[in-house]
């Protein structure tokens, strides 16, 4: 496109959320253009998406394929949870927070038989428990875990799990919403049978879809036995093979250009493993910079992802989240409200279009605003 993406307006904040999130200009752009569903140029750009998809994400391209899906994240996520598992299989759900919540929920709404380990939102997905669940309770055909549990930034230890669970014979279900594309991961070496994730987290498009990184073998046996007629994964999987890259109802054609712009980007700043390493350097530079200013962190070092941090509130009653929040989004960046039940925190994202320069920026315009601090030294 002969355009020069420099006219294009700035936004008039920086977003530091999990998605969607700040995206690049050129991202953007590629939206200006309209596109037919049935024409070749556009199935073409839909079929080179999900081959980039498979290849970035499994070491053994030839055994996975990639299902796109219209809607937020969710959307993949219930389209798994209603077509993979049979009438009469069951599905444990490793929970930490509320994404893992939300697959129970599914699970609950959709009529399957399943069962819940729940860790609490500070703890780790516990493998031992795990094991003894598995050993007892030998219905279980399916087991999902969240990678990133983006309720408190926890990354979860998905190799071990999937590793476990493998041992057991049973299929893994894998929602990496926030992390696939930020953090490197193989679903052939890990087992990984169904991989979610979506357009507007750590590829960096905008939102509108998600996608689905499948086993093919395992999909191939749920045919006929989604619970719903729209988020039919297998349906939608046959439709875009046979139609070579076609969607079975109208498919977000301005958002998947975009994405396919966003995974250009991701190419040239060097794949995944680059990508990971800015996302860590800038979280890390973030929680350093914070505690300075007093702040602390609700996760310890171990068991905090590169993908958003949760901060505790300082303690202090005249602290407000909202006053502090109006402060910095006028300065010029938007942060996170906390979803946890256990403590006060908020959140401050570090993926997307966001630099070294925009953390360290935010860090000292920040350095203005803790109105809560009597300063005695001015
Ligand atoms: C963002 C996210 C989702 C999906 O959220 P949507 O709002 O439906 O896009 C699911 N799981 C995790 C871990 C997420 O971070």
């Amino acid at each position: 496109m002969n355009m020069n993406v420099t006219q294009l307006p700035d936004n008039p904040y920086l977003l530091l959320t999990p998605g969607p999130l700040s995206t690049s200009k050129k991202v953007k752009a590629a939206m200006l253009r309209d596109w037919c569903t049935w024409d070749q140029d556009y199935n073409q750009l839909v079929q080179s998406i999900r081959s980039r998809l498979v290849k970035m994400a499994s070491s053994q391209p030839d055994a996975y394929t990639t299902v796109l899906m219209q809607g937020s994240g969710t959307f993949s996520v219930e389209s798994v949870i209603g077509s993979v598992i049979p009438r009469d299989g069951k599905l444990l759900v490793l929970t930490n927070g509320a994404y893992g919540k939300r697959i129970a929920e599914m699970a609950e709404v959709l009529g399957i038989d399943y069962v819940v380990m729940d860790d609490g939102e500070t703890n780790p997905v516990n493998v031992k428990q795990l094991k003894e669940i598995l050993q007892v309770d030998t219905a279980i055909t399916h087991v999902a875990v969240v990678h990133v549990e983006t309720t408190t930034g926890m990354i979860n230890p998905i190799a071990d799990v999937a590793r476990v669970a493998k041992q057991y014979g049973k299929t893994v279900i894998v929602d990496a919403m926030s992390s696939f594309g930020g953090i490197p991961m193989d679903v052939a070496e890990l087992g990984i049978d169904y991989l979610i994730s979506s357009a507007n987290k750590c590829i960096q498009g905008v939102p509108g879809f998600g996608f689905i990184i499948a086993r093919i073998e395992a999909l191939l046996t749920c045919t006929g036995q989604a619970r719903s007629l729209s988020l039919d994964l297998y349906d939608q999987w046959e439709a875009m093979e046979l139609g070579n890259g076609k969607w079975r109802y109208t498919s977000p054609t301005h958002t998947v250009r975009a994405f396919d712009q966003a995974l250009l980007e991701l190419e040239e700043e060097g794949g995944i493993a680059r990508r990971y390493e800015r996302f860590a350097r800038n979280q890390q530079t973030l929680v350093e910079g914070m505690q300075r200013m007093g702040f602390q962190t609700l996760l310890s070092k171990e068991l905090q992802s590169p993908i958003i941090t949760s901060f505790l509130y300082p303690d202090s009653s005249v602290f407000s989240f909202e006053e502090f929040y109006s402060r910095i989004k006028e300065v010029g960046f938007v942060i996170y409200p906390g979803k946890i039940t256990a403590a006060s925190t908020f959140r401050i994202g570090n993926i997307g279009d966001v630099h070294l320069a925009d953390i360290e920026r935010l860090l000292e315009n920040m350095e203005n605003q803790l109105f809560w601090i009597v300063n005695t030294n001015k």
